[in-house]
């Protein structure tokens, strides 16, 4: 009695709420790369591939989910966000038209190597400006840039952009501009599009438009002939929005609902049993609840090896029947306690939202359990049937 509802009308929904903010500035709109990583968040590559068909490509991890894509007939760009691959995967790049990322001159070694495609491969070149995760050096990237495009004089790589990824976006606008400052240093003058903005980034007005703008980056043009066309020029910048579009917030202090999103995954379950309880009485593993007074509780069929995480504290907020109500106790394997006495209607079968469309945000039980929004999505485990409606 458990199941994960995915609605792709939200996530439809969620990316026009994203591009409704993206304005055009300086001559530009922005275009989107809707991010699937991660079975689109838990969420699954089919739903998101239809509902996205607004969104100007597609951006992911794994070489698999890209051709996953390509055969649900996703004609537009791809983008693979870290391009960890190996050289027999050049050709998977090549036969399913898919752009890569390149941050590390590995990559680069490999390409010139002999690993040459039959058509030159579309690749964001990546800068880390401060996250200090994946991404040349701003010392490295301009050599590693003109390497690139010797690379594409010898048709191996085809269009070049430049790339690189937020990691406070979401909560310290300053070390965010720091890095759009360190970002518009080292990239200037090279050509391509630019692509910087995370969710964070997106929905912070006018951030994009920051990047390339500042320093007089030619965001535009560049060495192919499609970049130096005018609408190149115009569409020339790309943002990669991914939690939003499934309808959660990247910001810990503004709410998925103050941000015009919906929800597009409701996990709900059933109780699977009710009780009344003494005063006193110890609920769940390590007893971390004690009923303050005589109570009603009841035992949902859900726990941790459904995805609901188990650092959710007792007092985790969860819907019965319409009502909201807790959670009491330690979340347990397949099962967890919820306080009935708000809802005196509860009966066995009676329906229990643990996050989603009538119960609530997901960032709210992330926060109850310590983490953010994104893991619990992701971690919704493959034994929950999903049901797309
Ligand atoms: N771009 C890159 C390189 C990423 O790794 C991710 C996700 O972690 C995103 C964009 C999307 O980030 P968010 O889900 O915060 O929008």
């Amino acid at each position: 009695p458990i199941s994960a509802t995915i609605r792709p009308a939200s996530l439809s929904h969620n990316l026009k709420v994203v591009q409704s903010q993206l304005q055009a500035r300086q001559g530009m709109q922005p275009r989107v790369w809707a991010v699937i990583k991660a079975r689109a968040y838990g969420h699954g590559i089919e739903s998101a591939v239809s509902a996205f068909a607004g969104a100007d490509g597609l951006a992911m991890l794994d070489l698999e989910e890209a051709v996953q894509c390509r055969e649900l007939g996703w004609a537009g760009p791809i983008l693979l966000l870290e391009g960890h691959f190996q050289a027999a995967d050049v050709a998977v790049l090549d036969e399913y038209r898919l752009h890569t990322t390149i941050h590390c001159s590995e990559q680069l070694e490999m390409l010139e190597r002999g690993a040459h495609p039959r058509r030159p491969i579309d690749a964001f070149i990546k800068l880390d400006t401060g996250m200090s995760r994946l991404g040349f050096t701003p010392a490295s990237y301009r050599s590693a840039f003109e390497r690139a495009l010797r690379a594409q004089q010898a048709g191996i790589l085809g269009r070049l952009g430049k790339m690189t990824h937020f990691a406070r976006a979401d909560d310290d606008a300053d070390v965010t501009q720091a890095q759009l400052d360190v970002f518009n240093q080292i990239t200037q003058g090279l050509p391509g599009p630019i692509s910087v903005c995370n969710s964070a980034g997106t929905l912070t007005p006018g951030l994009w438009a920051k990047a390339g703008a500042a320093a007089g980056t030619d965001s535009g043009g560049g060495p192919t002939r499609e970049d130096k066309t005018p609408m190149a020029a115009r569409a020339s910048h790309w943002v990669r929005p991914g939690i939003c579009l499934y309808g959660a917030s990247p910001f810990a202090q503004r709410s998925a609902h103050a941000l015009g999103l919906r929800p597009a995954m409701t996990l709900s379950a059933s109780l699977i049993s009710v009780r009344d309880i003494p005063a006193g009485t110890g609920v769940g593993y390590g007893h971390i609840f004690h009923a303050p007074a005589p109570m009603r509780i009841g035992v949902v069929a859900c726990g941790y090896a459904d995805g609901y995480p188990r650092h959710a504290v007792s007092g985790t907020p969860i819907t019965v029947d319409g009502v909201r109500t807790v959670t009491v106790g330690r979340v347990s394997m397949d099962m967890l306690a919820v306080d009935l006495d708000a809802v005196p209607q509860a009966r066995v079968g009676s329906t229990v939202v643990l996050w989603g469309e009538g119960g609530p945000s997901v960032d709210e039980v992330a926060a109850a359990a310590g983490t953010i929004g994104y893991e619990l999505l992701c971690a919704v485990a493959p034994r929950v049937p999903r049901t797309i409606i």
